[in-house]
């Protein structure tokens, strides 16, 4: 039996600035992608603030109210709106973000822990 394990994984780059600001998050930061071009960039980083914890609002309302299901939960991060993903019937997370053009969203997943503009076609992730 042949394993074809790549042991050449390039180790990620972590470019330490002199943190001014200790004590407060970075924030987010845009990860990279190996489907696309690098150098990919989020206008809207400044603006990600976390609302207010979802908490039993964990469900995409806009679905119960189709009585459909859906597979994962997005959460807005301008508004606290909680839509449901682009591989579910509904995709009332995109849905929400054409309507009110707020850019990002962060998944509410246990499994995933990352953002994604809408605007600009980027994953984020915590710094
Ligand atoms: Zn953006
Ligand atoms: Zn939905
Ligand atoms: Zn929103």
């Amino acid at each position: 039996m042949i394993t074809n394990e790549d042991s050449s994984t390039p180790a990620p780059e972590h470019p330490r600035h002199g943190s001014a600001d200790s004590g407060s998050r970075q924030g987010w930061a845009v990860a990279r992608d190996g489907g696309r071009p690098e150098g990919g960039v989020c206008t809207h980083l400044a603006a990600v603030v976390e609302p207010p914890d979802p908490g039993p609002r964990e469900v995409c309302e806009e679905c119960l109210a189709l009585g459909r299901e859906w597979v994962r939960l997005r959460w807005c991060t301008t508004c606290g709106n909680v839509g449901c993903c682009d591989s579910s019937r509904g995709q009332h997370a995109y849905g929400h973000h054409r309507r009110t053009g707020h850019p990002i969203v962060i998944s509410l997943a246990p499994d995933e822990s990352w953002a994604w503009c809408y605007a600009d076609e980027v994953f984020l992730v915590e710094a």
